[in-house]
């Protein structure tokens, strides 16, 4: 029997619910603020993301499903969005006015991971990116926009934590700092952040090693070394989350490793499973847009794993909020006629109704209805259609009663 891709899964059921509703919140609340929704390609040519997420990273060194096309182009299954829709805003000079320009995407991601809990070859992102703005007011208003689509979905406990990691100009003066920290205990740190420390230092900071977290004590911060703009703006951004009552806190280790990252870099924590665990992911990329070949526009976006999301609010909440129709079950030749009509009206009304269209045993029908956690079944016999009425058996209850034809559509929208 054929099975499914490693790490690739079919979503269905009440995890699908789970991420139904999930995007049905997001469109509605990121809709509210002002943003579009923009689908890009799965597949972008190699280029796009060695040149935005970086050929020192994991993703594009070692986690990319790349291959080439019968027509000899070198191309990668997506393993994030943020490239694509840089890519796309350029590409069809969506950024050559001074206005602000807000996207939102939902999608799958492609990542050749290796298998643990929650991790898939193939996942989904939800994103939110603004361009063409580059103020503390701007973040604030992306991040209330995730805090209430996190809300919304009923999460509680959730805490921001966010840093900044400076500018281009800024940051010189922090690296020497940490290369001296970093000379002083080499030994203690392992081989990947050796490597870290010549190429991008900053990613020793977020290095997920323990003993290289050990000795990170103590370590210079990024904060201090800031340029006067730069510790303005992080100034500025803390100050209007504390008078929203965003909850937050500072991470001095919290980093995105890449030049075009610019200033605020955060990620929100929930403690709704217990241990804290980061959501998502996100921060400003002022440089990016210039970097993949557009025009100087500051960015900023952030990412929230949809498959991770979904398994939090399960464990939270159960089951996803869900309308379960009512059944129809017609006994006999002509109430399968009158049933199909019934239906018509039903179904045109609004109702959520399922339609039993085997035949055969009440028994049978009833018990699949059960099955199903149907609230309401109707059944239309031939004594029904003689007196223009249906029969209504309330499952949880046990009780049935008579509706007539014309009042089921009003009662059932009721109940
Ligand atoms: P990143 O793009 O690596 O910053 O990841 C952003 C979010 O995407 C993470 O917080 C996860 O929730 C989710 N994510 C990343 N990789 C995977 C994966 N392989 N499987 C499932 N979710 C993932």
């Amino acid at each position: 029997m054929a099975q499914s891709v490693k790490g690739m899964r079919d979503l269905f059921g009440a995890e699908l619910r789970w991420f139904q509703h999930i995007e049905e919140t997001a469109r509605r609340v990121f809709g509210r603020h002002g943003y579009g929704e923009i689908r890009t390609p799965i597949l972008e040519e190699l280029d796009v993301f060695k040149r935005s997420v970086g050929e020192s990273s994991d993703i594009v060194n070692k986690e990319m499903y790349e291959f080439t096309d019968k027509g000899g182009r070198q191309v990668v299954m997506r393993p994030e969005n943020t490239a694509g829709v840089v890519r796309a805003a350029i590409q069809h000079k969506l950024l050559t006015s001074n206005d602000p320009v807000l996207f939102y995407y939902i999608g799958q991601q492609f990542r050749y991971e290796r298998m643990q809990t929650g991790r898939y070859r193939q996942f989904w992102q939800i994103g939110a990116e603004s361009f063409g703005v580059a103020t503390p007011e701007s973040e604030a208003e992306s991040l209330l926009m995730l805090h209430g689509f996190l809300t919304e979905l009923g999460l509680k406990h959730l805490v921001f934590s966010i840093n900044s990691v400076g500018t281009p100009e800024s940051r010189p003066a922090f690296h020497a700092a940490f290369r001296a920290f970093f000379a002083a205990r080499e030994a203690q740190f392992c081989e990947d952040c050796h490597r870290r420390i010549e190429t991008n230092p900053l990613r020793v900071l977020d290095c997920k090693n323990e003993r290289c977290q050990a000795a990170l004590e103590g370590h210079p911060v990024i904060t201090d070394h800031l340029d006067e703009a730069s510790a303005k703006h992080h100034a500025r951004l803390k100050a209007l989350l504390t008078e929203l009552g965003i909850p937050f806190k500072e991470d001095p280790r919290l980093v995105r490793g890449l030049d075009y990252y610019t200033r605020t870099a955060f990620e929100v924590l929930s403690s709704d499973l217990g241990a804290q665990s980061a959501l998502l992911g996100g921060g400003r990329y002022d440089l990016l847009v210039k970097h993949l070949g557009g025009p100087d526009v500051p960015a900023f976006g952030w990412a929230i794993g949809l498959d991770r999301l979904a398994m939090v609010l399960q464990q939270v909440h159960g089951e996803a909020p869900r309308e379960v129709p009512a059944v129809l079950i017609p006994l006999g030749d002509r109430a399968a006629t009158e049933a199909l009509k019934l239906a018509r009206t039903l179904w045109e009304a609004g109702v959520a109704l399922q339609l039993e269209t085997r035949g055969g045993a009440l028994k049978k029908a009833m018990a699949s209805a059960n099955r199903m956690g149907v609230q309401t079944v109707l059944i239309l016999g031939d004594g029904e259609l003689d007196g223009g009425t249906v029969t209504v058996k309330h499952m949880a209850t046990g009780e049935q009663e008579s509706w007539s034809l014309e009042e089921v559509a009003t009662r059932l929208a009721k109940s």
